[in-house]
């Protein structure tokens, strides 16, 4: 590319300055297929960003490479569902084919293949992205098959006895008349009449709580952004759905995207921000366009941008996609990669509702949380509370996968059990295998046994468990599984995250991944229990940020629950 065209492709992203670094990078890398050292240089020079920090960018992001790849590039998942599924007969079969090994190009620069962690689409495991389109992996051991099932709309498969999020999700993305007449927008208009203190209290009063994982009070989040007197005030909703098993965002947005724009709108009324910014992981890269094509719509029709409905009110939402790093989905790092920077967790406090991004007081709330908030709205915090139960109103998206029957996503009314999500809604176990155990809330959760799974889903029966829903991951593993391998996948699926900001989880995490190697490999060593729980114990005591917090999480319930993994050889 000569440096006039290379200047044409940046040129959009001068004005955001540093800002901008994502999207020019993965402008110029659209063009250019990878980023060397001269379009690293002149992305620095353009947006005036050192060039050691264009280097660390791309660096700290595995979707930038610094190094050439193929014209295709197909990425696997290997984490424990698609594993479950014959992941690693696929990737062995696709480098066979191509005459790579993992992670290689082959000789022609036709393809490079990558095994690469969760994408998103555990309900059709085993699957992998091809460039920018899904692929779904109709037989793991025909690999030839991959390249020829390609698709930009994943088919989303949804169960559930009460439909309120994903009610108008179908086949098909949702356009906005046929959205509008199912009540779409109707809570908007609602909310510009009652006025910002009115809505934030109704979703106080319906009890909603932030359905990323941390389960915080949205009412309360809000009020304290409210309160702030800085401006302007951003609102960012989290689409980094990052989480190993988790898969429910990618549907919402993909079927129903106005759901979110809604949700958006009215967070930015009740808050009093101008501006939104939608982050998007970059393993979704499908759903940008229809994110655009959404809001699009929603401006013509008077929802976003100036003057919102005639009501004085202006709020736009620009998009931003990520470019492969699990630690942007915690919310200060996803900060730090819009405001074009490595995904550093920052120290809290302050906070993100009085210092979020650029500095501001920021409202972050993760999609499924921001589709909540249109239906409590438009039916009020009664009616929402009607479903699920005292302590845990509403519904939840479960994203059932692994060793079931029927993998999919269902929204059930928080309290639905274990065993009825698995047995009564999912179809059981194939073959009618018995459960050995299920992982709960992904990688960073917990392991449940056999004997437990009448524990209610609910936020309050999970607390008393010592368990917790996380992002509402519920994966299944017969009797036939070796757990030691699942862990083994967890191990390295976080020394891969690891962001190397703080000591104890940028070694916690290796040292823990090379001792369940060695397990997994059957070849553990004198002290490697001890040394598992005491780097467990120090990551959860001493980390930063959640990641680090929650690394050892699944491997010490698993320690708990089957101490005899961790001496017998397999
Ligand atoms: Fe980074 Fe891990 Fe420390 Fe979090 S805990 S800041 S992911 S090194």
């Amino acid at each position: 590319m000569s440096d006039t065209a290379l200047r044409e492709v940046l040129a959009p992203f001068v004005p955001m300055g540093r800002a901008g670094l994502l999207p020019a990078l993965h402008a110029a890398q659209q063009v250019h297929g990878w980023l060397p050292e001269e379009v690293a240089a002149e992305v620095g020079r353009a947006l005036k960003v050192p060039l050691a920090d264009v280097h660390g960018v791309i660096e700290f992001y595995t979707l930038f490479y610094g190094r050439p790849v193929g014209e295709r590039v197909v990425r696997v998942c290997g984490d424990p569902t698609c594993a479950l599924r014959g992941a690693d007969r696929l990737i062995e079969g696709l480098c066979a084919a191509a005459g790579v090994v993992e992670g290689g190009t082959s000789a022609d620069g036709a393809i490079t293949i990558e095994r690469v962690p969760c994408l998103g689409l555990c309900d059709h495991a085993p699957a992998a992205l091809v460039d920018e389109c899904v692929a779904i992996a109709a037989d793991p051991d025909d690999p030839g098959r991959l390249a020829d099932d390609v698709t930009t709309h994943p088919p989303s498969v949804i169960y559930g006895s009460q439909r309120v999020l994903t009610a108008v999700c179908s086949e098909d993305t949702t356009g906005i008349r046929d959205y509008e007449a199912c009540g779409g927008y109707r809570a908007l208009r609602r909310a510009l009449e009652m006025g910002p203190e009115a809505v934030i209290a109704e979703v106080t009063a319906a009890g909603l709580v932030g359905r990323g994982g941390a389960a915080f009070p949205t009412g309360v989040k809000w009020e304290a952004a409210r309160n702030e007197p800085a401006r302007p005030k951003f609102v960012v909703c989290n689409t980094d759905e990052s989480e190993p098993g988790t898969f429910k965002d990618r549907a919402l947005l993909i079927d129903s995207p106005h759901l979110t724009v809604e949700g958006m709108v009215i967070t930015g009324f009740a808050v009093g921000a101008s501006r939104g910014y939608f982050y998007v992981r970059g393993e979704y890269p499908y759903i940008v366009p229809v994110a655009e094509r959404a809001m699009e719509e929603a401006r013509r029709a008077g929802y976003l941008g100036d003057d919102i409905l005639g009501s004085g009110f202006s709020f736009d939402i620009e998009i931003r996609v990520g470019a492969g790093a699990y630690i942007c989905g915690e919310e200060t790092a996803l900060f730090e990669s819009i405001e074009g920077k490595r995904g550093f967790p920052r120290v809290k406090p302050p906070f993100p509702t009085s210092h979020g991004l650029f500095g501001k007081p920021t409202v972050i709330n993760n999609v499924e949380t921001l589709c909540n908030v249109p239906p409590i709205i438009r039916e009020g915090a009664d009616a929402y509370r009607r479903l699920g139960t005292e302590g845990s109103p509403g519904t939840k998206l479960f994203c059932l996968s692994g060793d079931v029957a029927k993998p999919g996503l269902y929204e059930l009314p928080f309290g639905v059990t274990i065993r009825e999500l698995v047995y009564q809604h999912g179809g059981g176990l194939p073959g009618e295998r018995d459960v050995q155990a299920v992982l709960l809330g992904g990688a960073a959760g917990s392991f449940v046994t056999a004997d437990r799974l009448d524990v209610a889903l609910t936020m309050e029966d999970l607390r008393t468990e010592g368990l917790s829903l996380g992002s509402g991951v519920v994966m299944v593993f017969d009797e036939t599984r070796d757990l030691r391998d699942v862990l083994a996948r967890l191990g390295r699926f976080f020394a891969h995250e690891s962001c190397g900001k703080c000591y104890p989880c940028q070694m916690g995490t290796e040292r823990q991944a090379e001792v369940l190697d060695r397990i997994a490999a059957g070849r553990p060593e004198a002290g490697d229990v001890d040394r598992l729980q005491d780097i467990g114990w120090t990551m959860a005591d001493t980390s930063l940020c959640g990641l680090g917090q929650t690394a050892a999480t699944a491997v010490l319930s698993a320690m708990q629950h089957w101490p005899e993994l961790f001496e017998e050889t397999p």
